[in-house]
């Protein structure tokens, strides 16, 4: 046989065979060009391979591949040499080799055929193990959707092709998934960002494309026209886990920042605009899709100069704390004041709400409130130290804080550190939205109140409040909002009532009421008499410095 491995067209085969570095489809082509340097020595008559791949990460539903190399034109004889290789997860991959018509192979000729086999089977396990790593190399490993670089490569392609704005693109975020992660622990959750990525690449055409991006948030391109049935599909995406050998099912939720992308936009346009709209539809509780609009750019850049600004401003000093005096209706006595911060910005004092909403989206918000909340310990501390008998002052807090396990006790640490007493301190905190912050709401103002520091429910009647959810929110006062306050002048006797019967219902359930932007004696007079506690508005004080306040304190106790 040593003729047929010396001669010039088996090296031939070998080179060719060796010099592959393209992927299975081309080996396959290639290995049909190489049996063609040998096929006359060899009297070959065809030569095919049948693979059966088992279901693995990349391919779950496994795969069954069958190929012909090589069919002679003048046929090939039924009997065969059959070469079974087993491969790497139990899959197999079969050679079939056949004699030209008429021609039987001698032993040393089906020797070498088994040669030949060999070499093929080892150079597709070389392509395909090379393919395997390029596949890991795009694929996330946990959900097996793309990553960053497979979304790279699918939008190049794409580009290439000039297609491109033909999709939109959708940046998502899981609502609440902090939540469901605490819940069912880290084992499941991850399970569920599988499952809920899996299900929405079930949807996705081959020629769309889901990428995960790290923790909870994913990209996908979607074809334009499919948009609507996208949306629809990502309203619940159901998932079922296992929590303590019970089943649990979430129909889990999704914020989708949407970008319709545009003929010359470069992928980080795309993701940008995709981000900003994301970061809005979070803010927006309400609306879970939120497409994105040239003037979200601008307020986003705007936002950027606050918060890098933010920084340098706060250690500067230049955010300062006014006081609002709260009047109690029944002596019309000075009895607590709420502390409101000021931007001096370049000699200007700016309000709160030309910069706050910057800040809670970059989530600096929480070292202002912080800050706002040291200044007010330091300044009772010494007021009670000069024999000045402060009253309680509530602060702000961002519901953002509920993110932090620990802000109870920062709160607490704070307030010893400065050696305050805890009944002058109020917690003003707006209403708890959606049950992921309900929870640590719960929990922090039952801490708060075990330890003799107020709570408070900051603008009710603008959110989700509902008087359901009042009776389970354990807290002190319920600050009414200006909007409603507003209407007693409408001279609409329905709205009236209605206050009325919403401040009798947050008495019985034994909280106070303290009514906020009261401008009109009008106002005062009918908060009196529906029992309302407290007011707190221009009718009064208008929130003022330090110094001001400090003139109250000492004179006008009675308005
Ligand atoms: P808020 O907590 O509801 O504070 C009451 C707002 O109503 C204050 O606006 C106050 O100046 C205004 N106000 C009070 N009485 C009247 C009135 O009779 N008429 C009118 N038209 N307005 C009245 P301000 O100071 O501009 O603060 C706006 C919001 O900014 C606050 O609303 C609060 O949500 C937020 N904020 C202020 N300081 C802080 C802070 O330190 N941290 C946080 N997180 N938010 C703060
Ligand atoms: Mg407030
Ligand atoms: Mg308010």
């Amino acid at each position: 046989m040593g003729y047929i491995l010396s001669s010039d067209g088996f090296a031939k085969f070998m080179e060719m065979l060796s010099g592959c570095e393209g992927s299975l489809d081309l080996l396959e082509g290639q290995i049909g060009d190489a049996l063609a340097h040998v096929k006359d020595e060899l009297h070959l008559g065809k030569a095919a391979m049948i693979m059966e791949v088992h279901p693995n990460a990349f391919q779950l539903r496994g795969r069954s591949i069958s190929h012909d190399f090589y069919t002679s034109e003048k046929g090939y004889a039924t009997e065969a040499i059959k070469e079974s290789y087993i491969t790497g997860n139990k899959g197999v991959f079969n050679m079939f080799f056949h004699p030209e018509i008429g021609y039987v192979w001698n032993e040393d000729e089906k020797k070498a055929v088994r040669t030949l086999s060999n070499a093929i089977y080892i150079s597709m396990r070389r392509v395909r193990l090379k393919e395997l790593v390029e596949r890991a190399m795009l694929t996330d490993s946990m959900t097996m959707v793309s990553n960053a670089m497979g979304m790279k490569r699918f939008v190049t392609q794409i580009m290439e092709k000039n297609n491109h704005s033909a999709y939109n693109c959708a940046f998502m975020n899981i609502k609440n998934f902090r939540y469901y992660n605490q819940k069912v622990g880290s084992t499941q959750g991850d399970e569920l960002l599988k499952v809920y990525a899996t299900k929405i690449n079930d949807f996705l055409l081959p020629d769309e494309n889901i990428t995960r991006m790290g923790g909870d948030n994913f990209i996908v391109y979607v074809k334009k026209e499919r948009v609507g049935a996208f949306f629809e599909r990502m309203k619940k995406i159901n998932v079922q886990l296992w929590v303590d050998n019970h089943p649990i099912s979430l129909d889990v939720e999704t914020r989708i920042g949407m970008h319709d992308i545009a003929p010359g936009d470069t992928m980080d346009d795309v993701l940008n605009c995709a981000a900003i709209a994301l970061a809005y539809a979070r803010q927006q509780n309400a609306r879970n899709v939120v497409w994105f609009e040239k003037k979200m750019r601008d307020l986003d850049l705007q936002a950027q100069t606050v918060s890098v600004a933010f920084p340098k401003a706060l250690a500067n000093g230049e955010l300062i704390v006014y006081y609002q005096p709260k009047v109690c209706l029944e002596d019309n006595s000075l009895c607590g004041c709420e502390a409101l911060v000021r931007w001096v910005r370049e000699g200007v004092i700016v309000p709160p709400m030309d910069f706050i909403p910057a800040l809670e989206r970059e989530g600096t918000v929480c070292d202002l409130d912080m800050y706002v909340f040291e200044t007010v310990c330091k300044d009772i501390r010494r007021w009670l130290d000069c024999g000045m008998n402060p009253v309680r002052v509530s602060v702000n807090f961002s519901k953002l804080h509920f993110k932090d396990d620990r802000f109870a006790d920062h709160i607490l640490d704070i307030i010893h550190r400065h050696g305050v007493p805890s009944n002058y301190i109020e917690i003003e905190l707006t209403e708890a939205s959606g049950f992921e912050s309900f929870d640590n709401f719960e929990r922090f103002s039952r801490i708060m109140r075990e330890n003799k520091i107020e709570v408070s429910i900051d603008d009710f009647g603008t959110g989700y409040s509902s008087l359901n959810i009042l009776k389970r929110l354990n807290v002190d006062v319920i600050k009414l909002d200006k909007s409603f306050i507003d209407t007693i002048e409408n001279e609409d006797t329905q709205d009236e009532v209605f206050i009325k019967n919403i401040v009798n219902m947050i008495n019985e359930l034994g909280m106070r009421v303290v009514a906020e932007g009261v401008e009109t004696n009008n106002q005062v007079e009918f908060l009196k008499k529906i029992h309302c506690s407290a007011v707190q508005g221009y009718f009064y004080d208008r929130p003022m410095p330090r110094e001001r306040y400090e003139e109250r304190l000492l004179e006008k106790r009675i308005y």
